[in-house]
C-alpha cells in the first residue's frame, strides 16, 4: 500500500464531486461537511474555478483532482474529431450517461492525437493547482465498449493503427464491411481487436503519467476501479477509489478485495453505492476495525436511480465516534 500519511486510525477522506451548495435550495454544504467530519484529505472532486478551489485550500488539506474521458474541447462540448466511434459508426455514450442532461456525454479516443493533447493539457492545468494526485474516473476509455459488446473504437485513428500493427494490406484492411461482420458472420477477430484497444489504453495512460511526471514528479494517480477490480488498465495507477456493491459488504469479500490491492501495492478506498444505513455502518466498522482508508458516506452516486445520496453529517459523526472508541479500546 502507498503510505502517504502514517496512521494509527484510518485516514478519512471526503469526496464532493462538485462543490455544494449548487443553488439556494441545495441542503448539501461541502464546507460544513469538512468542518463537521474533519477529513484528513479531499478526493474525487472536479475543478470548477479558482474561487471554489481556494475555499478547499483554506482548509489546508491535501486534495486530489479528477478527470474523465469526456473532457470538453469547445465551449463545454466535446467536438466530433475526438470521439470514440463504435462499429456502427455511432458516437459512443456510456450506458449510464444516456439519461444525463450534460453537454459532453461523449468519450475521447485514446488513439486520437487531438484527444491525447487535450487530456494532457487539462492534466497539466489541474496539476498546476497543486493537488497531491490526479484521479481518472472511467479510466477504461476505449476498453469500456467491450463491456457492452461494442468491441472498441473504430475511428480512423484506431483502424489505421490496427491495420499498421497487423501489417494488413490496404485492400484487406478492416473496413465498414468488417464492422458489419462483427455481428458474427465474418472472419473479423473480435478478441484481437479488443486486446488491441485495451493495450492502446494502457499505452495511453503510461505515456500520460510519464508526461505529467516530467513536470510534477511526485504526482500520484488514482483510478475508479469499480468493485475493486484490478485489470491491466487499472494496474497502471497508484491506487483505486471506487464504488462497491452491497453484496460485497461482508468480511470475506472485503478481506479479499483489500488484499488484492495490498498484493499489488495499490491503495484502495471503497464507497458503497447504497442508502442502506446498516450496510454503510458495516463498511465503516470494517474499515475502522481493520485500519483501512475510509471515504465518508456523503455525496454517493446511487447508480440505479441516477441521483446522489448524502447521509446527515451528525449521523456519520456519531457512528464514527462510537466505532473509534470501540476499536481504540480493544487495541
Ligand atoms: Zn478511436
Amino acid at each position: 500500500m502507498i503510505t502517504i500519511w502514517s496512521q494509527e486510525l484510518p485516514i478519512f477522506t471526503l469526496s464532493s464531486r462538485f462543490f455544494h451548495p449548487r443553488n439556494q435550495t441545495d441542503n448539501a454544504k461541502t464546507l460544513d461537511a469538512i468542518d463537521e467530519l474533519n477529513p484528513k484529505k479531499i478526493d474525487w472532486i472536479y475543478y470548477e474555478n479558482d474561487a471554489i478551489l481556494e475555499k478547499y485550500k483554506k482548509k489546508g488539506l491535501p486534495f486530489s483532482l479528477t478527470l474523465n474521458p469526456q473532457i470538453a474541447d469547445s465551449l463545454g462540448y466535446t467536438s466530433k474529431k475526438n470521439k470514440i466511434i463504435d462499429y456502427k459508426g455511432e458516437i459512443f455514450i456510456a450506458p449510464w450517461m444516456k439519461s444525463w442532461k450534460v453537454k459532453n456525454p461523449y468519450w475521447g479516443c485514446v488513439n486520437n492525437p487531438n484527444f491525447k493533447k487535450l487530456f494532457l493539457d487539462k492534466s497539466l492545468f489541474l496539476a498546476s493547482k497543486e493537488p497531491y494526485a490526479l484521479m481518472v474516473d472511467d479510466a477504461l476509455f476505449n476498453a469500456r465498449l467491450k463491456k457492452v459488446k461494442l468491441i472498441g473504437c473504430f475511428c480512423n485513428y484506431c483502424t489505421k493503427k490496427y491495420n499498421l500493427l497487423n501489417r494488413r494490406k490496404t485492400s484487406k484492411s478492416i473496413n465498414k464491411a468488417d464492422y458489419i461482420n462483427v455481428s458474427g458472420k465474418g472472419s473479423f477477430n473480435i478478441e484481437k481487436y479488443e486486446s488491441f484497444q485495451e493495450k492502446s489504453v494502457v499505452d495511453f495512460l503510461k505515456t500520460w503519467m510519464n508526461d505529467v511526471k516530467k513536470v510534477y514528479p511526485n504526482m500520484l494517480f488514482y483510478t475508479n476501479n469499480p468493485d475493486g477490480e484490478w485489470n491491466q488498465i487499472y494496474k497502471t495507477f497508484d491506487g483505486g477509489i471506487a464504488e462497491i456493491k452491497e453484496i460485497r459488504i461482508n468480511d470475506t469479500d472485503l478481506n479479499r478485495l483489500y488484499r488484492n490491492a495490498d498484493i499489488l501495492h495499490k491503495s484502495q478506498v471503497f464507497t458503497l453505492d447504497s442508502e442502506n444505513r446498516d450496510l454503510q455502518f458495516k463498511l465503516l466498522e470494517y474499515n475502522i476495525k481493520n485500519k483501512r482508508e475510509t471515504i465518508f458516506p456523503w455525496d454517493i452516486m446511487i447508480v440505479k436511480e441516477n441521483r446522489r445520496f448524502y447521509m446527515p453529517l451528525d449521523t456519520i459523526k456519531k457512528i464514527i465516534t462510537e466505532l473509534e472508541i470501540k476499536y481504540k479500546n480493544k487495541n
